[in-house]
């Protein structure tokens, strides 16, 4: 199997299993992002403890790779520090919006999936939505100390 056609699999099997997709209760911040080209629609809410996000999770509609990527970057940044969660929102934004070409081999495994869409920039709206929602919501939280 090549690497495109194993990245179509992560991206199918996420929008037919979506991870962490709910009703966002027990969360501290909810923000919602919405595409009206593709009628995606979602909110990502987290949860802190201390600087750790302890639940993250995504209700909402859309394509299967906006609702691929919302389950992706569920399971990515769950039991990270929000530092850490913000970095990686961003280095995903800058990757998925920059040239084609532009490998990110620092990503995990699961997340180099969301690569595959990167050929199709009409589609890239749709992978950034629940990462810039994320972002939005970690921004949105009082700084954290030091
Ligand atoms: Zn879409």
């Amino acid at each position: 199997m090549n690497a495109q056609s194993l990245y179509r699999e992560v991206l199918l099997d996420h929008y037919h299993h979506p991870r962490n997709r709910g009703d966002l209760v027990d969360v501290d911040v909810i923000r919602r992002g919405s595409n009206p080209r593709c009628g995606d629609e979602i909110e990502v809410g987290i949860k802190l403890s201390g600087d750790v996000l302890t639940n993250v999770q995504f209700r909402g509609r859309g394509c299967s790779i906006c609702i691929a990527s919302a389950s992706l970057m569920t399971e990515a940044v769950a039991g990270i520090e929000r530092r850490r969660a913000h970095e990686l929102s961003m280095r995903i934004s800058d990757w998925i919006a920059g040239p084609e070409g532009n490998e990110e081999p620092e990503l995990s495994e699961p997340l180099q999936a969301l690569g595959a869409v990167r050929a199709n920039p009409a589609r890239r709206r749709c992978v950034l939505l629940a990462w810039e929602a994320l972002g939005e919501a970690l921004a949105s939280l009082p700084p954290w100390p030091g």
